[in-house]
């Protein structure tokens, strides 16, 4: 990358505070993917990046390049995300999003759909009008379509017949009806069926029409649309351990600030 780097789009997804008030930021931009930058005094009040610096803060930044490190030359806030801030819960659930995303993002990988998403769902968690169960879950099953983790959930993989209920089989993404997944389980009660069985378990989750179509949604859906689907209070839990077990199982790891948000909502 060039030593200039004006116009740059960027959310602050992580903020380490270093000696002299100077501040690291990393940022999910527009253009170069995830960029480290430093702050110079960023943590005075006076300072005229202070609110550009924050986490969650969506900003226009110019940046030049000293020695191997970008700094911060200008920034302007577009979106602060103010009422993030406000309230423990709204800041779990965002911190838990910008942790997944400080995690899957790389250098100069630009991806313009998770940035919309990320944003997206800030803003809704910020607005907070839609329940957190529905805008935690679609971010985790748009997230890992958009990684290469795209679930087909649009009917029984094996008969395609529909039905009141089905089951997901998160490490394959495929759903089974409720007749084939007793079948399906009866074959896997005499132990595993091939080499991959043997050394993987077999995460299934249930999913209740209503849920499927909810996944469905979530993958397929406009982003601009991406909350407009129906999800009655009884259905929550299982959209809520769909979505969670599908991006951490093909991530293969947890989050501390997921653990941190199930401690505030308790
Ligand atoms: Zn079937």
């Amino acid at each position: 990358m060039s030593e200039y780097l004006n116009d740059v789009n960027g959310l602050v997804i992580r903020t380490i505070d270093l000696q002299d008030n100077d501040r690291l930021l990393v940022l999910f931009t527009e253009r170069y993917g995830k960029v480290t930058v430093y702050a110079r005094g960023s943590r005075i009040l006076k300072s005229k990046h202070m609110a550009s610096s924050q986490q969650f803060c969506f900003s226009n930044f110019s940046l030049y390049k000293k020695g191997d490190r970008y700094w911060i030359k200008e920034a302007e806030p577009i979106e602060s995300f103010y009422p993030l801030r406000e309230n423990l819960q709204k800041m779990a659930l965002a911190s838990y999003i910008c942790e997944v995303i400080s995690d899957v993002v790389m250098e100069e990988q630009a991806d313009v759909e998770l940035l919309r998403l990320t944003l997206n769902s800030l803003y809704a968690i910020a607005k907070g009008t839609i329940p957190f169960v529905k805008i935690k879950g679609a971010f985790e099953i748009r997230a890992a379509s958009i990684l290469g983790f795209m679930p087909n959930v649009a009917c029984c993989n094996r008969c395609a017949k529909s039905s009141t209920a089905y089951f997901l089989d998160v490490m394959n993404g495929t759903i089974l009806c409720e007749r084939c997944h007793e079948e399906d389980e009866a074959l896997h009660s005499k132990g595993p069926l091939n080499e991959y069985e043997a050394t993987h378990a077999r995460i299934i989750c249930v999913l209740p029409e209503e849920v499927r179509f909810a996944v469905e949604y979530a993958v397929t859906a406009d982003l601009k649309h991406l909350l407009s689907f129906p999800l009655s209070a009884e259905n929550e839990h299982f959209f809520a351990i769909a979505g969670e077990q599908y991006l951490l199982n093909h991530l293969e790891r947890g989050f501390k600030t997921l653990d941190f948000y199930k401690e505030v909502n308790r």
